[in-house]
């Protein structure tokens, strides 16, 4: 991107009312989800995505390029930035840039929201609905909760214990938008938890999700292929790794904590 050039170049360059075409179809699946749950939480979520913010296009260097339809009431600090990432955005970004994975739909994570910028990026990749609604309400609870400063960041492993505290979230939104059959699928995944016998700190999860598990979600979710249904597999089995560590343990969530931590879990 040219430094002199005008906004109105800028929107033309960077295809701003695409970007904001799928920021809002995102933005949608949000408000689906919140509707369908009536999860308080999710509810308030889609609030906050519905006034607090506006978009984002990636720059090379790192940061975003953000866009308001008119003059924004508040600072910049105010809004989160909802950064759908184009495939041609492939071309535009340097080839080690993280965001680059989220063009190509190789990236490890599948959204992600970052603090510095208050991007929240979302990735060229097919989902339904549900799908996006429940990505984008994960990233926009770590969103509100950094920008109304919520996490204590001295803390030991602040990070990790926010990560559980969204994922307990994300858990509940499932279980209400799958059903009795997704804690069920859970429950038979946690029975299958144990230790390696030859390292007994390492845990392992020997459950193989049965056709009828993956109908289940492809059905309840509207799941756009098999990479997403695959996607709430991994969540349930994440969600039954906090059941282990509840039958097992008294504190769960610092268990988890450390657990996504050590696998540096992609679902971020
Ligand atoms: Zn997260």
């Amino acid at each position: 991107v040219d430094n002199s050039a005008t906004p109105q170049e800028l929107v033309n360059e960077l295809d701003v009312p695409r970007r904001f075409e799928i920021a809002r179809n995102w933005a949608l699946g949000a408000r689906d989800v919140a509707e369908k749950t009536r999860h308080p939480l999710a509810l308030r979520l889609w609030e906050f995505i519905d006034n607090r913010t506006t978009i984002g296009a990636p720059m090379p260097g790192g940061g975003i390029h953000y866009f308001f339809p008119e003059k924004p009431e508040h600072e910049y600090g105010y809004y989160a930035y909802l950064t759908p990432v184009l495939a041609e955005d492939a071309d535009r970004l340097e080839p080690d840039d993280f965001r680059v994975g989220f063009a190509t739909g190789n990236s490890s994570n599948i959204a992600e929201y970052r603090e510095k910028s208050q991007a929240i990026y979302l990735p060229n990749s097919n989902f339904g609905a549900y799908g996006k609604g429940v990505l984008l309400l994960h990233e926009a609870l770590h969103a509100w909760l950094d920008i109304k400063q919520r996490i204590n960041r001295t803390k030991k492993n602040s990070h990790w214990i926010e990560e559980v505290r969204v994922f307990k979230f994300e858990f509940e939104l499932l279980e209400n938008l799958i059903g009795s059959g997704y804690i069920k699928l859970c429950k038979r995944m946690a029975k299958s938890i144990a230790p390696l016998p030859e390292d007994p700190e390492a845990l392992n999860l020997d459950y193989r999700p049965t056709e009828e598990d993956e109908a289940l979600i492809r059905d309840k979710m509207g799941t756009a292929n098999d990479s997403e249904t695959k996607i709430w597999v991994g969540v349930c089995k994440i969600h039954a790794y906090w059941l282990y560590f509840a039958d097992t343990d008294s504190s769960a969530d610092a268990e988890l904590a450390s657990f996504l931590k050590e696998r540096s879990t992609p679902v971020l």
